[in-house]
């Protein structure tokens, strides 16, 4: 028989809060669907490692989900009905998508929002120099990485370069098994003893942060700087560019590793861009799970994927250019028969939205910058994270008390596992998110995702019971608010 409870066990039952692993509650058949959705993932994940990668990836997804292109669909009077699925390409890097609902635009769209760039090593618009009888690429780091992390990392090569005929290639070296990799060299321990004495920020600065990408001369006597001038018959016989052709590309830098299952439990992903892909793969998952249905949505549910989040999202593909509100002003004109301003400011103001990014969890080796009450932990669940933000929480966008409430009563009542997701503790650093630069419209908005552990380095980790909770918050709250 069991022992009966003591009066202080049920009083802390009934009064106190316990987040607990979410792996504990996980049936057979569950683990089966958690592990399937993992999968599809790392597959989104190794066929999409940059921005421009996702968006044609995810543009083909949602185009065979029926959504149309919003800009064709404004050359014609004919104005949306409840159900339309449409999507608004931001320049091949971004993306934003929305089912119309039953009720009108004016009261207001749910909104999910996540952002598909992530750190990594760009090329110059002039990379590449000889030194040695090496070639190499200069490069300069996009976004918020620890210098000393990538060195003997093997790297791929993602981008878009013209040819000397103008035709638009589409670079993509180091993926497949046969494929080269490129790599920047480090030091042998040997010889490190005055560089290992150094701060770790200044161990290797961005400017020697330079990839090496061949070593193998021109065959000729009279010929200077032969190795580059053999790599560039290389890249102009299979591509057709001369060195010139640098100078308008975009050439990305990512490790060439694919996801990987961690842990002998495999209950982990480790991957290169999970901050923030795993979101956006929850959020992608999200919407698109309602446009199967034969229902319209009540209210008119929207995806964003924006692009420069990592580095402070300006430019025509960030979140503080005007692409959002131009889609919302799209949809107004095709709902509404007086359009206009005001009921687009209505729409704007009276939104609702996720800002979905990734969250720093726990990390046992590193405790010491973590407050424990109030961080995320691998595993337990989708991470709120009321402010970002760093000091006296500057930078924040502080997610209303009723806002914050509203959404964990629809996590509650859909079962949706959530665990608190403060960065770390006060005054040990900080971060931001894209959630300031839609609050700026009138909407609420609040953070919250999946935690990850070494963020921003070439493998992180998350959960695969995070990533799912994830995807099923992100349903119920497009689906309930
Ligand atoms: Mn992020
Ligand atoms: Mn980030």
């Amino acid at each position: 028989m069991a022992e009966e409870k003591t009066e202080g066990q049920l009083l802390a039952e009934k009064l106190g809060f316990k987040i607990t692993n979410a792996w504990e509650k996980v049936s057979n058949e569950d683990a089966k669907t958690i592990a399937a959705f993992a999968n599809r993932y790392k597959a989104f994940l190794n066929a999409g490692k940059t921005e421009r990668e996702v968006t044609a990836l995810t543009l083909e997804r949602v185009r065979s989900a029926g959504f149309i292109d919003i800009e064709q669909s404004l050359a014609s009077k004919e104005q949306f009905v409840p159900g339309t699925k449409v999507y608004h390409n931001i320049h091949g890097k971004a993306l934003n998508l929305a089912i119309l609902g039953k009720r009108p635009l004016t009261e207001g769209a749910v909104i999910v929002g996540a952002h598909l760039d992530s750190p990594r090593i760009d090329l110059k618009t002039n990379p590449l120099y000889e030194d040695t009888d090496f070639v190499l690429l200069d490069t300069h780091y996009y976004g918020g990485i620890k210098k000393w992390q990538w060195p003997t990392v093997p790297l791929a090569l993602h981008g878009v370069i013209f040819g000397k005929d103008g035709e638009k290639k589409t670079i993509c070296i180091g993926e497949e098994e046969e494929d080269p990799v490129f790599v920047i060299t480090d030091l042998l321990p040997h010889l490190s003893r005055d560089f290992d004495q150094k701060k770790m920020s200044e161990y290797i600065t961005g400017e020697e942060l330079d990839i090496l990408a061949g070593s193998a001369p021109l065959r000729d006597e009279k010929a200077t700087d032969k190795v580059k001038l053999n790599l560039l018959r290389i890249l102009n016989e299979k591509y057709g560019i001369t060195e010139a052709s640098f100078a308008s590309a975009e050439i990305e830098a990512v490790p060439a590793h694919r996801a990987r299952d961690v842990g002998f439990d495999r209950s982990m992903i480790g991957a290169y861009g999970h901050d923030d892909k795993c979101c956006a793969f929850a959020s992608i998952e999200a919407i698109l799970t309602i446009a199967d249905r034969e229902e319209a949505p009540e209210r008119t549910v929207v995806c964003v994927l924006t692009d420069k989040e990592e580095i402070g999202s300006m430019g025509n593909t960030g979140a503080e250019a005007r692409s959002f509100e131009d889609f919302m002003a799209y949809l107004i004109a095709k709902t509404t028969d007086g359009s206009g301003d005001l009921a687009l400011r209505r729409a704007l103001g009276h939104s609702a939205m996720l800002s979905s990014d990734v969250n720093a969890a726990f990390d046992p080796n590193f405790p010491t910058v973590f407050d424990k009450k109030t961080c995320s932990y691998l595993g337990r669940g989708i991470a709120i994270s009321k402010y970002t933000g760093g000091g006296g929480k500057y930078g924040a966008s502080d997610a209303n008390a009723e806002f914050l409430h509203h959404v964990l009563k629809i996590f509650d009542q859909n079962g949706v596992q959530w665990q608190y997701g403060n960065l770390g503790k006060v005054d040990k650093g900080g971060g931001g998110t894209i959630a300031l630069h839609f609050a700026r419209l009138g909407m609420d908005v609040l953070d919250c995702g999946i935690p990850v552990l070494s963020m921003h380095s070439p493998f992180e980790l998350i959960s695969k019971i995070d990533l799912w909770i994830t995807y099923k918050g992100y349903l119920a709250f497009l689906q309930n608010s």
